[in-house]
């Protein structure tokens, strides 16, 4: 038995709904796509009081079993217009699920900004947020942790989102209490804005009460012996995120200088510095941490602690989406130039892969070289004071190529693709395409699938597994980086949610879970009036040939659309 609050903003009312077994089960995007649908949402301003904000936390919230304490933050997206489901590691999950709460909606619009304290004695209050305003994420939560003590969780809302503006995301602690852990993508930030909550505070308690402790604790065990087993861990854990710019390098998917390039450097001549190989040396070397847990019990570690020449931290983590869009598409080529970058974009509270996908292309046009950090270091200070420019730049990349008139965009549904380029990284672009959420390639990331020879039913085919499978990750609170056990072991991963609620779901329930979830999603954006035509790749895809391979895009939405909601309502007619 875990509550959910309904938490009212505008009267600073809460009222507790008891959720138990099944209805703890589906939640996450699943949740998040089901009450948005159910509530009408589709057509409400995203910006307006009537958008609710929901934190929802997995099953296996609260305990330490590896990889499962991420948080789903949904509502409709402002940068989108459609739904959005932006999830991030972080402590935040543990204490919410270490109070037993399985997550809250905010409702309305508080008249003045608070600070929402949650204790782990169930006291829920509404404090004033005047101290914190106005500070990067760093500084504020140095002054939550001083009021509240180290012993809590923050989801806090950046000084972008307090502007409203769409790059921002919701920053959540990290396993050491950094506020880093972004839900960077869709805006969420800005909508935390707009209902005047600068911050969530949240005690950290004990493992709670589970149907079958004695089991569950076996379960986390063995899960993490299963993952110790994969390759793909063993190499995340040493690698990190950033070990895929060597492999989409080394294809040739890489965005280099906003999406003109493929391939920074022939690594075969020349070592490429934004790769995962020469960050982890350089970094060990320093003393930096090149295996981190975003979240206590997480033993995938992909995360790290990136230092300079000095030995000081610079930020964490350094990741591959990062190094691909505010990296590698600015045409940088140097980590520590890039980390400076990146310790700015986290104390903003900004998605990184927005900004990065921005810059590059008003580089492109002519705006600054590619390269040049003093541009970017520029851009941010301006997005972070919200003058005229900034809050221009602050509405991401789709709103500010507009603005400027100009035809290399590279979004999908106004948000930016991420750093697998589809012209070469095909499967991971029709699920960027079909996705309800905006170009997202966590909704279905195939970047080493071979797509050569194959027809575009075969790659519809092969994204539309990840995205069931991806879905379901997002809706139990799991990290994607769990897929090597996660989507092959599913009769484990669903007797363990057994042990965790008295449930006796048969493995079906995990197809089920991540089906019932995309067909919602895409109920929801055609309520908001998505057509097929959205889901179309930019046109610049299409016409450019990318170095070195010298391939175009031939994804287009209705051949796409065709094999994917064929795939969608067959597997209706099976469930
Ligand atoms: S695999 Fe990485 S991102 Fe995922 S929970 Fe672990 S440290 Fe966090």
């Amino acid at each position: 038995m875990r509550k959910y609050l309904h938490i009212n903003l505008d009267r600073q009312s809460i009222e507790t709904e008891q959720l138990e077994g099944a209805a703890l089960a589906r939640a996450g995007r699943h949740f998040i796509a089901k009450t948005l649908l159910e509530a009408g949402v589709a057509t409400v301003d995203p910006m307006s009081p009537e958008n609710p904000l929901i934190f929802s936390a997995g099953p296996f919230a609260g305990t330490n079993f590896s990889n499962a304490n991420r948080t789903s933050v949904g509502c409709k997206s402002p940068l989108t217009g459609g739904i959005k489901e932006s999830n991030a590691g972080g402590s935040f999950s543990l204490a919410l699920g270490q109070l037993e709460i399985a997550g809250f909606t905010l409702n309305g619009a508080s008249p003045d900004w608070v600070v929402i304290r949650i204790t782990k004695d169930g006291a829920i209050t509404f404090e004033t947020a005047s101290p914190f305003m106005g500070k990067g994420n760093i500084e504020a939560a140095a002054l939550l942790h001083e009021k509240y003590g180290d012993k809590v969780s923050l989801a806090l809302c950046g000084p972008v989102g307090e502007y409203g503006g769409l790059l921002a995301g919701i920053a959540f602690s990290d396993s050491e209490n950094r506020p880093v852990r972004l839900a960077a993508r869709g805006g969420v930030g800005a909508v935390m804005g707009g209902k005047k909550v600068k911050a969530i505070v949240v005690d950290k308690h004990k493992m709670p009460p589970f149907h079958d402790r004695k089991k569950l604790m076996t379960s986390i065990r063995s899960y993490g012996e299963k993952l110790e087993k994969e390759v793909a861990v063993q190499n995340m854990k040493a690698l990190g995120t950033a070990m895929m710019a060597d492999v989409i390098n080394h294809i040739g998917g890489l965005p280099v200088n906003n999406f003109s390039k493929g391939q920074l450097v022939d690594a075969s001549v020349e070592t490429l510095k934004m790769g995962g190989d020469y960050i982890r040396e350089l970094n060990i070397e320093r003393g930096g941490d090149p295996s981190h847990a975003c979240m206590p019990g997480c033993q995938i570690k992909c995360s790290n602690v990136y230092v300079n020449a000095e030995g000081e931290e610079v930020v964490s983590p350094l990741e591959y989406e990062t190094i691909g869009l505010m990296g590698t598409n600015c045409g940088l080529s140097d980590p520590d130039q890039l980390a400076e970058l990146n310790a700015v974009a986290n104390d903003l509270g900004i998605d990184t892969i927005d900004v990065g996908a921005m810059l590059g292309m008003l580089m492109d046009a002519g705006q600054a070289e590619f390269g040049d950090t003093g541009f970017m270091s520029e851009a941010l200070e301006d997005i972070r004071k919200g003058n005229e420019r900034g809050r221009l730049l602050a509405q991401g990349t789709a709103r500010v190529g507009e603005h400027f008139g100009l035809t290399r965009i590279p979004c999908i549904k106004k948000q930016a693709i991420s750093a697998y380029d589809p012209r070469v990284i095909e499967v991971t672009g029709v699920s960027m395409m079909v996705t309800a959420q905006g170009a997202d390639h966590t909704t279905g990331n195939l970047p080493a699938f071979e797509c050569a020879g194959k027809s575009v039913s075969d790659l519809a085919d092969a994204s539309y597994d990840m995205q069931v499978n991806s879905a379901v990750a997002d809706s139990m609170g799991f990290c994607i980086f769990g897929r090597s056990v996660n989507n092959v072991q599913k009769e484990f991963i669903v007797g363990a949610l057994n042990d965790a609620l008295g449930t006796d779901f048969g493995v079906s329930f995990f197809e089920e879970l991540g089906h019932d979830t995309l067909v919602m999603e895409q109920a929801f954006n055609k309520a908001a009036g998505f057509t097929e035509e959205d889901d179309e790749l930019p046109e610049f895809f299409r016409e450019e040939p990318l170095a070195p391979t010298n391939k175009k895009a031939r994804l287009m939405s209705a051949e796409v659309n065709l094999h994917m909601n064929k795939l969608l309502e067959r597997n209706t007619k099976l469930h």
